[in-house]
């Protein structure tokens, strides 16, 4: 996998906020911004073939219609998507705020998916429930190819869902968005438990606010990685 990161901060932080390319063609997640940032890099918004959404608060859905925009603008083929059962009723909504008169057109150029387990390619992915805010679901999602086990959690507080993504990945993308942990999102103090606990698991911190990243450079652990916008890595 070649994994870019395009954002590792929260609202709330100066960072970029979070969002994850993979092999320059599959987004996880579609916060504010993203379109920009994808020509910064040169990709182009309408080679995305696949986006996966975690949840449906503003900062991780919000440039969509953008995307959507820039793919039938190119008329280069469908763009699936996969997220919860609520997913395309707000992004059709969203759009037609934004694009009123093309909302129809637009909304053509997806396919949606909300299955527990797919595939992208030659990953095989699977969606885990986990816990963030009342009346909003929220999914991390495994990928999986040959035997490394890939994982992006969204936001989420400490949950089932996240023990079991720790104990499945070998690299776990993982939110820790303040110094300590609420329910809404796991912190500093909650993650360096999971990092000690799950020793085979190389965590890298996202969604971050500000002082995180510097908290968790200064606990020198050696599987807990705060990431920075434009990060790249191949796993
Ligand atoms: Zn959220």
């Amino acid at each position: 996998m070649k994994l870019k990161i395009l954002g590792s901060g929260s609202i709330y932080s100066k960072d970029n906020s979070a969002s994850y390319l993979i092999d320059n063609k599959i987004l996880v997640d579609v916060p504010n911004g993203t379109c920009k940032i994808l020509k910064r890099i040169e990709v182009e918004p309408n080679d995305i073939s696949d986006i996966v959404i975690t949840h449906f608060h503003g900062d991780h859905y919000f440039d969509m219609p953008f995307m959507l925009l820039s793919k039938i603008t190119a008329n280069n083929g469908i763009c699936n998507v996969y997220c919860d059962e609520s997913g395309e009723n707000k992004i059709y909504n969203l759009t037609k705020l934004a694009f009123p008169n093309k909302v129809d057109k637009i909304n053509q150029s997806f396919k949606y998916n909300t299955s527990i387990n797919f595939s992208i390619g030659n990953y095989i992915v699977e969606k885990v429930k986990l816990e963030h805010e009342e009346g909003i679901e929220a999914n991390g999602y495994i990928f999986k190819e040959r035997d490394i086990k890939i994982g992006f959690t969204g936001d989420t507080g400490i949950c089932q869902g996240i023990k079991l993504m720790a104990k499945e990945c070998n690299y776990l993308i993982c939110d820790c968005t303040a110094l300590k942990g609420k329910k809404l999102h796991i912190g500093v103090d909650e993650i360096t438990d999971l990092a000690k606990k799950y020793k085979n698991c190389i965590f890298y911190t996202t969604h971050m606010g500000n002082g995180v990243r510097e908290a968790i450079i200064s606990l020198n652990i050696k599987n807990l990685i705060p990431l920075n916008d434009y990060d790249e890595f191949l796993i």
